[in-house]
């Protein structure tokens, strides 16, 4: 870029008195530069640049201080969950306290509450300092800048960038610190992070007169943070870190704390309103035994107190909220291995939601990996290999100049570029030699919306103009032709023969690419208009292999694939068809001009029937997403460049590229695809879904466990007037079978099948929904053999067995969860087709499951070794128990989980 620095001779400030937080907007490009005391032409030396560094600090903006893990863990203990808990431990205690003789059963009661608190918030703090470092993590991904440092451009770690450093920032790049604009080319800054201002504003590179300017009027700054929308600009940085505008301001950005997610909140929601239900049961549990019980078999009304209070905090899923925090952490791990980051969570859920995809056509559905296969020059359309580089002088001159790709060793610039310097290169054309001859003073960058680019070179003394981009956009400003080396105008006809060699290339799936010229030394015209066309070559960009059964998964998933691009329309349908986007159920392409034409209204009624939109502007992505919206559709985008930033806003979960994406479009986006795939976003989906899934399986799981030991507890007492179960058995469960039982199933493994079905719809979906039936067949299963198994002692053995009975409910209430979590391990599913019936059979439990229900297990029976004080503990009787009686105990407590099983499928197969 060529420095033009303004020589102003009236310098509003004298540099004597000059300091860094001088009004900068009013100095002349000489002036700051000589303040700053550096050199436009040749940028610091490391060696200055190094005393600045230390003088002036790190380019950084001041960091959110992390929160210390005991105060995250302090903070656990208000959760209205254990609240609930803490205040029945206090209950507990305080019965236990004020009884004439302290027992240990008494204080039991609070010691387990407290270690099911404690373990709970011990989790809960790790997971939510886990979640912050991930959030950490993800903000010290390292930006770079590019800096004049000893004459020479260099990339730098922006945080190393000092007042005076004169610095280079292209269209979709962040600007690294303040900086006074030197010399620009159309450039516009997006400053909405600092002023809330949306429109972009356009720069210049001129000091400015007036007085007291607010941010948003000094058109010659660019602020830290902000981002480079269209054009370049070279300046001068004269603020950096904290002593940025952004800087001053940010510790309110860099606040950075993870929300709750609309699936943590509907968790919170279910346990709220079971912890109110809970209350109001263990009411009746208190009363309906007081009444009930006579004077024999009585227990005092602070026991009874004791016992209902422990009934009533065994209802809540007081690990759900767990569950929840560990499933989405462990989806967020392995969609990172899957190439899916996840930037937010959150976001984990809405890609379970998806039911309409967006997707981008270049890169994304197809391979990116561009070849030139045929050319269209002097009207005749030939292959690339019969290509003469000594006759076609114009086109090779436009392609290599009008052109910012580097193919070496390493390829940078668009794969478009890529392709026809590669395509070049084949004829031995030292395309980097041509451009170093030929001198570039000017040119306007390409843009999705013009689907132009524009140089003016220095060619053997002459001015020359190039403008490469989308053939029918070229031949608007085209005029003339040539042909045999000889310009002709260019008639209508020649035109109609050049749209049939484009249709003809775009119905092989070409992309294509047209070149023009022309001369204007003579006379200094507008870039864009009147130029001689010189031909065109046509791309090979074929789809990628696997994308296809991606979307045929998609479809049968029940979500819709919409391909976007920028491309032909031609072209555009091909590839869709090929692809299997554009199906019978959908008819033709919209265009972009077609979109202009129609009323929302309109467009909105043809979105139901139009899978593929060709040669569209971002502006139009932007109010597709938003008509699909307005339908109640949950909308994926893809995007990649700066332009796509609205749309990407805009979808319920924007998606950016990895590869090909600029900083903006990652910066805007909620989940990069770190290898631009289409597949990725359907293993994306396939997590959100499965997310969703095990928090289902968790909740009833855990509903059912609880709820059954409860109604055992009534049952009995209304059959037998006995309780059954003391407060230490039931706090016992809580423990075993919500800290240990549960936690695993939020960790199973993937289900590949939750694409079969049409996705879940958070928004007005109950928790509940779909799991209903397991929950009752669970619970009348697991009640009733814990019932059972109290009967049966008493009917053998009599009344006086009743110490034995109350050991037959505690196996039954304490092992039959444990047997049956194996069943929630991806048994539960939707089954819908005897192949998903397979699917189930197929499933093998995961490793964590295993090793936890083994660790239940035996810490249960090492409860019930036959020991008088362990006994007395648990308030049953081991110690003398008949074998047959204890056999049949087990049994009991192994059958729910066969009828559970037996029963779903039996009901399954007649549903
Ligand atoms: P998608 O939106 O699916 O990524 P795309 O990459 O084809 O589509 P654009 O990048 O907007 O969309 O390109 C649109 C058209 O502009 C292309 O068909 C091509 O003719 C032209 N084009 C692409 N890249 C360049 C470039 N670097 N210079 C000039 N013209 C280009």
């Amino acid at each position: 870029m060529n420095t033009n620095i303004n020589e102003n001779k009236e310098e509003l400030v004298d540099s004597k008195t000059l300091s860094l937080d001088q009004e900068w907007y009013k100095l002349s490009n000489k002036k700051i530069c000589s303040v700053l005391e550096t050199n436009p032409e040749t940028g610091l030396t490391d060696r200055e640049a190094k005393i600045r560094l230390e003088k002036y600090g790190r380019n950084n903006l001041p960091k959110s201080k992390k929160p210390n893990w005991f105060v995250i863990f302090l903070k656990s203990f208000l959760d209205p969950l254990s609240l609930i808990m803490i205040l029945s431990g206090l209950v507990s205690g305080l019965v236990a306290i004020t009884s004439q003789k302290i027992e240990t059963v008494d204080i039991t009661g609070l010691v387990i509450i407290s270690i099911i608190v404690l373990t709970n918030s011990i989790i809960a703090t790790v997971q939510e300092v886990k979640s912050l470092n991930q959030v950490a993590h993800l903000n010290e991904n390292k930006q770079t800048a590019i800096v004049l440092r000893n004459s020479k451009k260099t990339e730098i770690d922006i945080e190393e960038l000092v007042p005076g450093d004169i610095i280079f920032v292209n269209s979709g790049g962040f600007v690294p610190a303040d900086t006074r604009i030197i010399d620009n080319q159309l450039l516009k800054i997006d400053e909405s992070a600092l002023t809330g201002e949306n429109e972009p504003v356009k720069k210049i590179s001129d000091s400015i007169k007036e007085q007291n300017l607010m941010l948003g009027d000094q058109k010659n700054i660019a602020f830290m943070s902000t981002l480079v929308l269209e054009g370049k600009m070279m300046g001068v940085i004269f603020g950096t870190g904290q002593d940025s505008e952004i800087g001053k301001i940010a510790t309110k950005i860099s606040s950075h704390k993870p929300e709750k997610t609309p699936l943590e909140r509907k968790v919170t929601h279910l346990t709220a309103t079971i912890g109110l239900a809970s209350i109001i049961l263990g009411l009746i549990l208190f009363l309906t035994s007081f009444f009930l019980l006579t004077d024999e078999n009585s227990k005092t009304i602070k026991e009874l107190l004791v016992i209902s209070v422990s009934a009533a905090i065994s209802l809540i899923p007081e690990s759900l909220t767990i569950i929840v925090k560990i499933c989405l952490m462990v989806a967020t791990k392995k969609m990172a291995k899957k190439n899916v980051i996840i930037k937010n969570p959150k976001s984990i859920e809405t890609l379970g939601n998806v039911n309409v995809i967006c997707s981008d056509k270049t890169g994304t559905l197809t391979q990116n990996k561009m070849t030139v296969d045929k050319i269209f020059i002097d009207f005749k359309e030939m292959d690339y290999k019969d290509f003469e580089k000594n006759k076609y002088k114009e086109l090779i001159n436009c392609i290599t100049l009008c052109s910012d790709a580097i193919v070496e060793k390493e390829k940078i610039g668009s794969a478009t570029e890529i392709a026809t310097i590669d395509f070049i290169k084949k004829f031995e054309i030292d395309y980097k030699k041509m451009r170093l001859i030929h001198e570039r003073f000017d040119e306007i960058p390409f843009d999705s919306k013009r689907k132009l680019m524009t140089t003016l070179n220095e060619v053997e003394s002459r001015k020359m103009v190039y403008v490469k981009g989308a053939v029918d956009y070229l031949l608007d400003i085209c005029t003339n032709k040539l042909i045999n080396g000889k310009i002709t105008p260019l008639t209508q006809e020649d035109k109609q023969i050049i749209q049939d060699q484009l249709y003809s290339f775009a119905k092989r799936g070409l992309r294509v690419l047209g070149f023009s010229q022309k001369d204007i030394t003579e006379n200094k015209e507008k870039y864009e208009s009147n130029l001689t066309f010189l031909g065109c070559v046509a791309i090979i960009d074929p789809p990628r292999e696997e994308v296809k059964a991606s979307i045929e998964e998609a479809k049968k998933g029940g979500i819709r694939v919409i391909m976007i691009t920028g491309d032909h329309k031609i072209t555009a349908f091909e590839i869709a068809s090929r692809l299997g986007i554009a199906d019978n159920n959908f008819d033709g392409v919209l265009t972009g001009q077609d979109i202009n034409e129609l009323s929302n209204e309109q467009l909105k009624e043809r979105l139901k029937r139009t899978n593929v939109f060709a040669r569209v502007n971002p502006e139009h992505k932007a109010l597709i997403v938003e008509l699909l919206q307005e339908e109640n559709n949950i909308v994926a985008m893809t995007g990649d460049g700066v332009n796509d930033s609205p749309s990407l806003v805009k979808a319920d979960i924007g998606i950016s590229m990895g590869i090909t994406g600029t900083e903006v479009a990652k910066g805007v986006s909620d989940v990069i695809l770190a290898d631009d795939n289409f597949k990725s976003i359907i293993s994306g989906v396939n997590s959100g879904r499965n997310v969703y899934e095990k928090i289902k399986y968790s909740i009833s799981f855990l509903i059912a466990a609880n709820i059954s030991q409860i109604l055992t507890l009534l049952l009995i007492l209304i059959i037998n007037k006995d309780i059954a179960l003391n407060s230490v058995n039931i706090l016992f469960h809580i423990f075993i079978i919500e800290t240990i039982v549960a936690v695993p199933i939020g960790m199973q493994k993937e289900r590949r099948g939750v694409m079969k079905n049409p996705p879940p719809t958070h928004k007005r979906e109950s928790l509940l929904k779909g799991i209903t039936l397991q929950i009752i067949i669970t619970t009348l299963f697991n009640t009733l053999f814990a019932v059972l198994n109290y009967e049966i002692a008493i009917l053998w053995f009599g009344s006086d067995a009743k110490e034995f009975a109350k050991t037959g409910v505690y196996i039954a209430i304490m092992f039959s969860p444990i047997f049956y979590s194996l069943l929630y391990n991806n048994f539960f599913l939707p089954i819908k087709t005897t192949k998903d019936l397979k699917e189930i059979d197929k499933y093998r439990p995961n490793k964590w499951l295993l090793i936890l229900m083994l660790v239940a297990f035996i810490t249960t029976t090492l409860t019930l070794i036959p020991i008088e004080t362990i006994n007395e503990f648990f308030d049953f009787k081991t110690k003398g128990l008949n074998p047959i009686l204890a056999i049949i105990f087990f049994i009991n407590s192994l059958l729910p989980t066969v009828c559970i099983y037996l029963t779903y499928k039996l009901i399954l197969k007649f549903i």
